[in-house]
């Protein structure tokens, strides 16, 4: 069994109304322990006086460059970056090249994520076909390949057809055919 002490940060976790200097105990990856004293053992230890130690952080909006740009960021490199800074989860937008506005691209980055990213990578597909604003994107079929939301991240729907309540609902009960994504 592999086991880790993350020693004197100040634990914060709002889901159970902790914030103090503790000590957390990791044993095969899970939290084993949180606790003023815990002995080390045979444990790896981390000091983290002056940090803090919280439950991982999730980005509901973030840009990742793959595919189409992936000279500036890959879904890999974007995921270290992300883990760096303490988020365990994130949301890429849909303005990727080409635009995530179909499945096939919804399952190339879920794909990359499985195999290179190093945090939960949750993709965002656009509402509308190339982000345009004009004609609703097939929205079910992204669902299903694993997109967990839709926006066309900062241009608006511009087209009132695209979101009248036919095409909304029909957005609507193409996402409810669905169960939501889990990753564990
Ligand atoms: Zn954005």
């Amino acid at each position: 069994m592999s086991r880790l002490l993350i020693r004197n940060g100040r634990v914060i976790d709002p889901s159970r109304g902790w914030d103090e200097v503790s000590n957390v105990l990791v044993e095969d990856d899970r939290i084993a322990a949180v606790a003023p004293a815990l002995e080390a053992g045979d444990a790896q230890v981390i000091d983290a006086s002056g940090l803090v130690v919280a439950p991982g952080f999730i980005d509901m909006h973030v840009h990742l460059r793959e595919p189409g740009l992936e000279h500036a960021e890959t879904i890999e490199s974007g995921s270290r970056a992300a883990a760096a800074g303490g988020f365990t989860s994130i949301c890429p937008m849909p303005n990727t090249i080409p635009v995530n506005d179909n499945a096939p691209v919804t399952s190339f980055m879920v794909e990359r994520a499985r195999r290179f990213a190093i945090v939960n990578v949750f993709p965002v597909g656009a509402i509308t076909k190339d982000s345009a604003g004009e004609q609703l994107a097939d929205i079910g079929a992204m669902k299903e390949a694993g997109a967990v939301a839709h926006s066309d991240d900062g241009p608006p729907v511009m087209n009132s057809a695209a979101t009248s309540t036919k095409a909304s609902s029909r957005a609507a009960s193409a996402c409810a055919a669905f169960p939501p994504v889990r990753k564990t």
